[in-house]
């Protein structure tokens, strides 16, 4: 099902000029999807024409570089939505880090469009980076954590009184 619904470029004729609902009827999405694409994704179309006209060629790149595109990596402040397909940013305030292992946590969202769970794999090294890019509390966080952690360590009370 999910393989059904991935936009595919192989069905887009590089020769030929498609309209925005021809281009989502041959890739089998929605022409929301493809008006988004060539409004805020780069997509080339003609719009001097009306309807637009994007071209079958350009389609075809802009599919392909989406595709490779995502295989890396989002763009600053967004996460993969593995419900849209797309990158797409979180939902403000509702994004939390979460540790996974001394070298290794996780980034957790809620899609902004779909409110679907979001998440991204992050390395700690990379951490300092990727909460300035989400505007995120992460040291916050982390004192919290330790202070309630470590309760009396430092407690008067086991400090052996000999002088
Ligand atoms: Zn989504």
């Amino acid at each position: 099902m999910n393989r059904n619904r991935r936009a595919d470029w192989r069905r887009v004729k590089g020769k030929l000029s498609y309209t925005i609902d021809e281009a989502a009827r041959a890739l089998g999405t929605h022409r929301n999807t493809v008006r988004h694409w060539v409004k805020k994704a780069g997509l080339p179309a003609m719009t001097e024409t009306r309807p637009h006209l994007i071209l079958g060629g350009n389609l075809v790149a802009f599919l392909q570089a989406k595709r490779a595109s995502r295989k890396q990596k989002c763009g600053p402040g967004e996460l993969y939505c593995l419900r849209c397909r797309a990158s797409r940013r979180p939902v403000p305030g509702l994004l939390e880090y979460r540790p996974l292992t001394r070298t290794r946590g996780r980034l957790v969202g809620i899609c902004s469009t779909c409110e679907a769970i979001l998440h991204r794999f992050v390395s700690t090294r990379r951490l300092t980076a990727v909460a300035a890019e989400f505007n995120l509390q992460i040291g916050d966080h982390h004192e919290s954590l330790a202070d309630s952690a470590l309760p009396a360590l430092n407690c008067d009370s086991s400090t052996p009184a000999e002088k």
